[in-house]
């Protein structure tokens, strides 16, 4: 398995748009639920989707950056931002 099953679009597979993520704080905020994402502190990029997208961008802001930040998710329907829990039972 590639990790890459369920894509809804296969049209764009080829070339993905990455979902930017952001650093607030102590916080490293991603659009829920999960896109592949380009670092906000370099050009690296993950492929990864749902929770793994959110792993893999703390693992390089971690292990490249030494950052070691709070997982955040943000809504894309209202913008509104929280924990995998809390956002799990937002809609
Ligand atoms: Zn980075």
């Amino acid at each position: 398995m590639d990790g890459s099953q369920g894509s809804p679009n296969p049209a764009h597979s080829s070339l993905p748009t990455f979902s930017p993520s952001r650093i607030e704080g102590d916080k490293i905020i991603l659009k829920y639920n999960g896109k592949p994402t380009k670092c906000p502190r370099c050009e690296w990029t993950t492929l990864a989707t749902n929770t793994r997208a959110m792993g893999s961008i703390h693992r390089d802001l971690e292990t490249a950056h030494t950052l070691r930040l709070v997982k955040y998710w943000e809504c894309g329907v209202c913008g509104f931002a929280g924990d995998g829990p809390t956002l799990k039972g937002h809609y």
